[in-house]
């Protein structure tokens, strides 16, 4: 009986208007969705959650917003650049020009920019206004202390590698940039390294050479002739074989700590560049570079610029 009685219940039940109430609902749930978009949501949910999780597909330049294309490849600065600070020159890093496949190689992947993306932010930084400082001048750009680009960006070129001469430097030059190429003095001549020729062609358009050690080692790790030889003479080197003052010096591996920024600054560097990401520009001797990394999308890195230089 008790089951009998369930089942007209369940009767009773079915011969409410039930359609026609689903209806409403749906409705009614589908306007309140669409009330509590904000106008100026860009992409999907899922599109922006994807372009977070990786940003390794080629994307086309989308409407992502910028802060899920910087992500995992380039964060937005965090610190505030003070008013005193100011101008901030975004200094940013480069290792080599080439095509890589990502599957096999997938460090040297990330340490690559194609010709076609670096065509694509040279022409971008060119079509912005940005102009190029050497880190030559970068200190007395920072300071006020010389002539500074109202948006000036430094480019720089990490060990050397052949790359630089054929596929970098005619791409400088194609937007009359400049840029500072770090060289390990014991790599020149090295197969797949740039030799003295390459390094005095780079010398005679115009970019900048510094130095990166003798032989790209952790600075941090030796004792204080070590660190010396490392410094004084990949400056020595540099300068004997290309005729020119070396006074820019990037630290091997971003690799630095207290002595190794004070013997690189006794030595006569005017800077050094470091591979952290942000911070101020209040220390020569500690200046952080945005890195250019090999699936950094066009809209990710005119983003990352921007963050810096609006
Ligand atoms: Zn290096």
């Amino acid at each position: 009986m008790q089951y009998l009685a369930w089942l007209f219940r369940i009767e009773y039940l079915m011969r409410i208007p039930l359609l026609p109430l689903t209806i409403v609902l749906v409705v009614l749930a589908g306007l309140v969705l669409l009330m509590s978009q904000p106008e100026t949501r860009l992409a999907p949910v899922w599109a922006i959650a994807a372009g977070a999780a990786a940003d390794t597909a080629a994307e086309p330049a989308s409407n992502l917003s910028g802060v899920a294309e910087l992500q995992p490849t380039a964060a937005a600065p965090t610190f505030t650049i003070a008013e005193g600070n100011r101008p901030y020159v975004p200094i940013l890093m480069y290792h080599y020009v080439r095509y890589v496949d990502k599957g096999s190689d997938p460090l040297g992947f990330s340490l690559s920019v194609t010709p076609e993306q670096l065509t694509a932010q040279l022409d971008w930084l060119q079509r912005n206004g940005y102009e190029t400082v050497r880190m030559d001048v970068v200190g007395a750009c920072i300071g006020g202390a010389g002539p500074c680009p109202a948006r000036a960006v430094a480019l720089t070129f990490d060990d050397g590698y052949m790359d630089a001469y054929t596929t970098a430097l005619p791409l400088l030059q194609r937007y009359g940039f400049t840029a500072t190429f770090y060289i390990v003095s014991d790599f020149v001549g090295r197969p797949g390294y740039m030799g003295w020729n390459e390094l005095a062609a780079l010398r005679d358009a115009g970019m900048e050479i510094g130095a990166h050690s003798v032989s790209h080692p952790d600075l941090t790790t030796l004792d204080l002739n070590g660190l010396r030889d490392q410094v004084g003479r990949s400056r020595d080197v540099l300068a004997a074989n290309l005729g020119i003052p070396i006074v820019s010096f990037c630290y091997p591996g971003g690799k630095f700590n207290d002595t190794v920024a004070a013997v690189t600054q006794e030595s006569g560097f005017l800077s050094a560049t470091t591979t952290m990401q942000e911070g101020p520009q209040n220390d020569l001797f500690r200046l952080p570079r945005l890195r250019i990394y090999g699936d950094m999308s066009q809209p990710g890195f005119e983003a990352s610029i921007r963050a810096y230089m609006p």
